[in-house]
């Protein structure tokens, strides 16, 4: 009964994540508001579109970069409740624009705290911060010794190693200014509530996937062109660094868990938001490539120097720690038997059908990576976050939402 009658403002209501997070609070009986930019095309919002909720939900143009029109949205919405998803969120554009990234990222939360202090309000403010804040995280000596030959020291030092799965209370070593922009919010948030009193909760959610999230972040990019391939449309798929591992968890985990936060997180405190899995980038890609169908049987690199048999023999022993879900291609990564470089040119992918190519592609890779990502979700779950979908049903999700062709214009 907590959301009934509940009036709440999710900024950036039109997002991925906005969308599906205003559909679950409508779901429960909140009023929701949310905020969203002009589009000089007139296009309609089209994530609430296809959350069929364009209509239920009261939309106020706003530019969080201006404090006058982020002020007016308060006025407007009144809120019991602000979920602060607001961002220029894709790490590959913050290299390509950090100003652009910390505008709208810092100077936007600063913009939402000071306009909510001047109010004289105390809704709770769930922040949207991310795994990426965690940036650098060292999982084995050998990565390492990798990551140090690559004249780079990791800054706070490395205590302990693993330094997986990450807690709250793991070094802030961000790599890209989006993360960077990310830990500002995330520590300004904090200090509203330790100076004003304003009592904000922040999340920090490791990446988030399901049917509509946005082209470019990988799991689409992967899905996207397998199907593509699947109907003949292409002839190859292009990725950047396979080798790198995420915690992916389904949307509807991550939604239930802010809806979690907004209702019994202590203010002034940080939680983790995941999975407490890790899969690399290559096994979701061979994950989808046998959910298209194709049963993969083996694979290795362009320049033919490195191959496996049966990469995705499945494995769900512990592994720091925890036990997880992981392929045999995760096994030699995590293990530093086997890693995939540019120079390897791409891999192969030799299935019962036909050998599918995927080339690297070297605009892909990024001047700097967070190599591993991994959650470590208790004090969540303490307050009763639970994970119910594993990395196939994403997979199945977004592959039912491209295999309409529309989506893959
Ligand atoms: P991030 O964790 O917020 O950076 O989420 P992304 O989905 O954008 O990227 C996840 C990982 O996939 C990163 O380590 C990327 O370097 C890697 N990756 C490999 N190929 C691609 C690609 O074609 N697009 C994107 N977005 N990421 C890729």
């Amino acid at each position: 009964m907590f959301w009934k009658g509940k009036r709440v403002l999710v900024t950036g209501i039109t997002g991925f994540v906005g969308s599906y997070l205003a559909r679950a609070l409508l779901e429960r009986g909140a009023e929701v508001y949310g905020t969203y930019r002009r589009r000089a095309d007139g296009m309609r919002p089209k994530n609430l579109v296809e959350r069929d909720i364009l209509e239920d939900v009261s939309l106020i143009e706003c530019d969080i970069t201006n404090i006058s029109s982020m002020a007016q949205a308060l006025d407007e919405s009144c809120p019991d409740v602000i979920f602060h998803l607001a961002a220029q969120s894709f790490v590959h554009r913050s290299f390509i624009d950090p100003v652009e990234t910390f505008h709208i990222n810092v100077t936007g939360t600063t913009n939402l705290l000071e306009a909510v202090r001047f109010k004289g309000a105390k809704p709770k403010i769930v922040f949207a911060g991310t795994s990426e804040e965690y940036g650098l995280v060292i999982a084995t000596e050998d990565q390492l010794n990798r990551i140090k030959k690559k004249g780079i020291d990791p800054f706070p030092p490395v205590q302990s190693i693993p330094e997986v799965p990450i807690k709250e209370t793991n070094p802030l070593r961000p790599m890209s200014p989006y993360a960077v922009s990310k830990m500002a919010g995330d520590y300004a948030m904090r200090n509203y509530y330790h100076s004003f009193d304003i009592p904000t909760v922040v999340s920090r959610a490791f990446n988030h996937e399901g049917a509509g999230r946005g082209p470019m972040f990988v799991t689409s990019t992967i899905v996207r062109q397998v199907i593509s391939l699947k109907m003949n449309e292409t002839e190859e798929v292009k990725l950047g660094n396979v080798s790198a591992f995420r915690d992916w968890t389904h949307i509807d985990d991550v939604v239930e868990g802010y809806l979690i936060l907004a209702e019994k997180g202590k203010p002034g405190e940080v939680y983790n938001q995941g999975s407490s899995r890790t899969n690399s980038v290559l096994s979701y890609l061979l994950w989808t490539v046998e959910s298209a169908g194709w049963k993969v049987e083996k694979i290795a690199t362009i320049n033919n120097k490195k191959e496996i048999e049966n990469p995705l023999e499945e494995d769900t022993g512990e592994m720091f720690g925890i036990p997880f879900l992981k392929t045999k291609v995760d096994k030699l990564l995590l293990e530093g038997a086997i890693d995939f470089e540019l120079d390897d040119g791409g891999i192969l992918i030799y299935t019962d059908k036909n050998t599918l190519t995927v080339r690297f592609d070297p605009q892909r890779f990024r001047p700097s990576e967070v190599p591993i990502l991994l959650a470590d979700t208790r004090k969540a779950q303490q307050l009763g976050a639970k994970i119910t979908h594993t990395v196939k049903d994403i997979i199945k999700d977004q592959m039912n939402y491209y295999l309409d062709k529309e989506h893959r214009k």
